[in-house]
């Protein structure tokens, strides 16, 4: 953790401590570790064509899962940082996935070569190709992604800007939520249909963004989940998700639903999403830690 913070330190990046403190509390219920709420929660109910609706306790009142009217963080301006300008590199002990040069460290779920396209320093999604993921596998570790929705603006809600950034089975969001409402548990740097980000740092349609983050993947003893995964979100320098407990998946399951726990391996490929807009990565590294 001392490493991971120097690191933050010397890049220049501002963490908001006093939004962190704010925010344990929401996280601890919206992510589901408190036990006060849980005790009250809704049960999911069924609509007459069988849709499942699920429900969240948080500070501000009950909700569904992807609920537009939930109220939606706080707007604020990120600092400024060196990604607009000049392309950072990684720490000399990080893996590094992606350096704007090649996709080698890259391919399909098929084992296809990467069919995305790759640009002047950064790789592009490419509709329809689905989805990258690294030949390489990994457990608890810190990512270092950069990203950059379309300077044109199209679409809205999910339609402008969505990608995603997967560790294992679940899903920090990626979307252009500069001045796009959607519903506030599926905006960028949410942990997609579990957790709202604390504030919303989004830079404008175009800029390059950062992600910084600190996965600790789950433990299963057969179908159950022994331990529960962790997330800890900086974007654009901004503390987002402070070491977030998820109770279950982030998989789509409905307009109001959402994924429970899905057993899998101890390390997987870390992937990026085709979610059918062009969006741009690069600077991609990652550091295995220790669970
Ligand atoms: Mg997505």
């Amino acid at each position: 953790m001392k490493a991971i913070l120097s690191w933050l330190l010397i890049c220049g990046m501002m963490v908001t401590v006093g939004c962190a403190s704010h925010a344990k509390k929401e996280t601890q219920k919206v992510g589901g570790a408190s036990t006060a709420s849980e005790t009250k929660k809704a049960e999911p109910t069924k609509t007459a064509d069988g849709q499942i609706i699920q429900y969240v306790d948080t500070p501000t009142g009950r909700w569904m899962i992807h609920d537009e009217n939930r109220p939606a963080p706080k707007v604020i301006t990120p600092g400024t940082c060196s990604t607009q300008t000049e392309v950072g590199t990684a720490p000399s002990d990080a893996i590094v996935l992606f350096d704007g040069k090649d996709l080698s460290h890259w391919t399909h779920a098929n084992g296809q070569p990467a069919k995305w396209t790759l640009g002047d320093g950064y790789m592009e999604t490419v509709k329809g190709a689905g989805m990258l993921q690294s030949k390489e596998s990994f457990g608890s570790c810190q990512l270092h992604v950069e990203f950059a929705t379309p300077s044109t603006v199209s679409g809205s809600s999910q339609g402008r800007g969505n990608s995603g950034v997967f560790l294992m089975d679940y899903e920090v969001q990626v979307l252009d939520s500069y001045e796009n409402k959607t519903y506030p548990d599926g905006q960028c740097a949410a942990l997609y249909g579990r957790s709202v980000p604390l504030v919303n740092a989004c830079r404008k349609p175009g800029e390059w963004q950062s992600y910084d983050i600190i996965f600790h993947r789950p433990i299963f003893k057969g179908k159950e989940v022994v331990r529960k995964p962790t997330f800890t979100v900086i974007h654009n320098g901004v503390l987002v998700q402070d070491h977030v407990e998820l109770t279950g998946g982030t998989q789509w399951n409905g307009p109001h639903a959402i994924s429970d726990f899905r057993p899998h391996p101890d390390k997987m490929p870390i992937q990026l999403q085709d979610h059918s807009n062009p969006v741009r990565f690069r600077n991609i590294w990652v550091r295995p830690l220790a669970d």
